[in-house]
């Protein structure tokens, strides 16, 4: 539509093969002169007011001769943008188109095209023009010969009409794109509305999620003012994780300021760095201990940052708080073990040293006091050294049990049988004034244990009992079948997931500190007056429920007894018939050839003077490679017997007594050791097979140890897998 030109078009088409019509229409529609002389009276009674602009209408006329040339003249009209407004179409033209088919191609062109076809005969009747174009408003008849009024009539009305309908059609594209520019411009309020809703639901959404987290986290969550004067900034919110941290309420809490939590054991300078933070516009981090409402001490990890607001104005303050008890606990644990370890490792090393060495004072000055004649005023220095001696040695044993250094004999115990037989003992020990009770639980789990050392465990707990009650109380001896799972091992670092047979030893004493309890399981940590006490009975007790497998826990308050408790992990088989124990006075002697070989001197020196008066034939030795030498520069002939130390330079004293067997096949081993971590001992179990003899031993000890290796029927089969051996260099 964009060529129809903007004024009123009086572009009118003569489709005639009859030139004298065009010039008829000329003279009718564009006269010279622009007076309508051939148009009078009759055209001012038809038209009115009208005629004036009739008159003044100048149609601007062009002339097609045939029908095909008018066709291509309203292509071409259309095309330069100058359409025709209407066309006066003859119905004959012989030999080309009719009007008819003229008109319809015309249409097929321009149907905007007002048409008049004239016509002097029938030559159609209007139901065969209308077959052939259809009912159309823009098509009238002028029946010829017609009146230049009747044309000039038609050409006013039919091009007025066309420039009418040029009109609407302009309003109704105007107003389509008026539609069209509305609904764009709705469209995109819409989704600008659309988006805005979303953003609003999201944003809803999003702080629907952070009220949901602020108000479900375990994190405490506290949010301030940001008011740094004296007293501080005061709470204008906390979530419900800071009620079950603290015990406060948010209406307890809101309004007051983050001091209510502190407490004489809050860290002061930490408190400081907070403050010089915060006002310094910094985030903060530390820890502290704070206070509950009910007066209880936790630790929190605290983190504080800034809140600002457009301008970088800080508004606020919001605190997260981390209960980090728990963790401190486990700290304090851990650092309570390894100090445990370390001490234990230092321990049981100058126990172990010390060992040799009182091992051979024991039995020199027992050979001492054998040697001198009775009644020898010097028999009482002789047994005075061996008693010292032998209280020295008691006490490195001491020492090895608490670095877990013994060598353990295990065996499947029934713990309540071992209470059982130890009752006559504490009856014995406490006196009167204590009531004991024994609750022994049914079916109680058997454990795997050396029976010697967890009655000397007992023993100790109960000693400690006895001591813990001068005046009388009540001691309770209570087992129970306990399974500790993966939860409550979290809480203790050294204890394993799995069920144990427990003895709890309570009494109703007078309790411990805090400080005490950090520290009893510390070799020589004693509170008891010199001499009362060696400090050395909880280390014990710890180094061998730890060497078991087992785990050992105190619950004590000042003034309020104790509770110790003692975990043994549950063994898969049943308790066996108690192990018969060999203990006699009399000292065995014998004939057979021993190879001594031991790298103390005076260890050394104390075994070969004892077995030679005892009936024995001794070849020593300070080493292994000494002891192979033998063979090459003396006639040593057979050797019956190797007891040989285990940890000894050069070569082990597994790899000694391999040497020997090959070259003396049968030739039996004795080993002896303090040290578990040795060749013989695995994992601190003494393997099967192996004859082990403990230092420090006693020369009765040795001797019969001696006598038990040499009679066994046939030398028993020492197990030589590499699993079953481990070698110290
Ligand atoms: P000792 O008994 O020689 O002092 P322990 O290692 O057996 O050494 O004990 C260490 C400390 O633990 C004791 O001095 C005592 O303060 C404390 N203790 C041990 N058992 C108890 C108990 N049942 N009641 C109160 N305090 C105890």
């Amino acid at each position: 539509m964009n060529n129809i030109p903007d004024g009123k078009n009086r572009r009118v088409l003569i489709v005639d093969d009859n030139r004298s019509i065009h010039d008829d229409f000329r003279k009718i529609l564009s006269p010279a002169g622009a007076t309508l002389a051939a148009l009078d009276a009759t055209e001012s009674a038809v038209f009115g007011d009208l005629a004036d602009a009739v008159q003044q209408t100048h149609f601007e006329l062009e002339s097609a001769y045939q029908g095909q040339e008018g066709v291509l003249l309203v292509k071409k009209a259309l095309e330069a943008g100058l359409p025709y407004a209407m066309a006066f179409v003859d119905v004959r033209m012989p030999p080309g188109l009719d009007g008819v088919e003229t008109t319809r191609r015309i249409w097929e062109i321009d149907p905007n095209l007002q048409v008049v076809l004239c016509t002097a005969y029938s030559d159609y009747s209007w139901s065969e023009m209308f077959v052939k174009l259809g009912h159309r408003d823009g098509l009238l008849i002028l029946k010829k010969p017609f009146d230049a009024v009747e044309a000039l009539q038609l050409a006013f009305a039919l091009t007025e009409k066309w420039w009418l309908h040029q009109q609407s059609l302009r309003k109704v594209e105007e107003l389509e794109s008026r539609v069209t520019e509305r609904t764009r411009e709705l469209l995109q309020s819409n989704q600008s509305l659309q988006r805005e809703v979303a953003e609003h639901q999201r944003a809803e959404e999003s702080l629907r999620l952070l009220s949901s987290a602020v108000e479900q986290s375990r994190e405490s969550i506290v949010i301030t003012d940001a008011q740094l004067d004296l007293p501080g900034p005061r709470i204008m919110f906390v979530n419900p994780g800071f009620t079950k941290m603290t015990g406060y309420t948010a209406e307890e809490a809101i309004g007051k300021t983050p001091r209510m939590l502190q407490g004489p054991r809050s860290d002061k300078t930490v408190l400081r760095r907070l403050r010089l933070n915060l006002q310094r516009g910094e985030a903060f981090e530390g820890e502290t201990i704070n206070y509950r409402k009910d007066g209880k001490e936790f630790n929190l990890e605290w983190q504080i940052a800034p809140i600002r607001n457009a301008d970088g104005k800080i508004t606020h303050f919001v605190a997260i708080q981390h209960d980090i008890t728990g963790r401190k606990r486990l700290e304090a644990q851990l650092f309570q073990s390894q100090k445990m370890e370390t001490v234990g490792k230092l321990a049981g090393g100058i126990a172990h040293e010390f060992n040799s060495i009182l091992t051979a004072i024991i039995g020199q000055s027992e050979l001492l006091g054998n040697d001198l004649p009775a009644g020898s005023p010097l028999a009482r220095n002789a047994t005075e050294i061996n008693q010292a001696a032998g209280r020295a040695a008691m006490l490195t044993r001491q020492l090895l049990a608490y670095g877990r250094k013994q060598i353990l004999q295990p065996e499947i115990l029934d713990l309540n049988q071992v209470i059982a037989s130890m009752e006559g003992t504490f009856h014995h020990l406490m006196g009167g004034d204590v009531n004991i009770q024994i609750v022994a639980a049914a079916g109680l789990h058997a454990v795997k244990a050396d029976a010697g050392q967890i009655e000397q465990v007992i023993m100790n707990l109960a000693m400690n009992a006895a001591d813990a009650m001068p005046n009388g109380g009540q001691l309770t001896l209570e087992t129970a079948n306990v399974s500790f799972d993966q939860d409550s091992v979290g809480r203790y670092p050294e204890l394993k997931a799995g069920d144990y047979a427990m003895v709890a030893i309570t009494d109703t004493g007078a309790g411990m500190s805090d400080e005490v309890k950090a520290r009893l399981f510390e070799p020589f940590f004693s509170t008891k007056a010199v001499g009362q006490g060696t400090g050395l009975g909880l280390s014990t007790c710890y180094g061998i429920v730890k060497q078991s497998g087992g785990h050992i826990s105190v619950y004590s308050e000042a003034g309020r007894g104790a509770t110790f408790k003692i975990y043994l992990p549950q063994a898969q088989q049943q308790p066996e018939a108690p192990v018969k124990r060999l203990d006699s006075q009399e000292l065995p002697r014998g004939t057979e050839t021993i190879l001594l070989v031991e790298d103390d001197p005076a260890l050394r020196e104390m075994a070969a003077t004892l077995l030679r008066r005892l009936g024995y034939t001794i070849w020593a030795a300070a080493n292994g490679i000494e002891a192979l030498s033998l063979k090459q520069q003396r006639d040593v002939g057979h050797i019956d017997l190797l007891f040989t130390d285990v940890v000894m330079p050069h070569m082990s004293g597994k790899e000694l007594a391999d040497r020997v067997e090959a070259l003396y096949p049968h030739t039996r081993v004795l080993f002896t050791s303090a040290y578990t971590e040795n060749a013989i001992v695995h994992q601190g179990v003494l393997n099967k097979g192996v004859a082990l003899l403990q230092k420090p031993f006693t020369p009765s000890a040795l001797a019969n140890k001696l006598r038990e290796v040499l009679d066994q029927p046939s030398a028993p089969a020492r197990e030589t897998g590499q699993e079953t051996f481990r070698f110290a260099k």
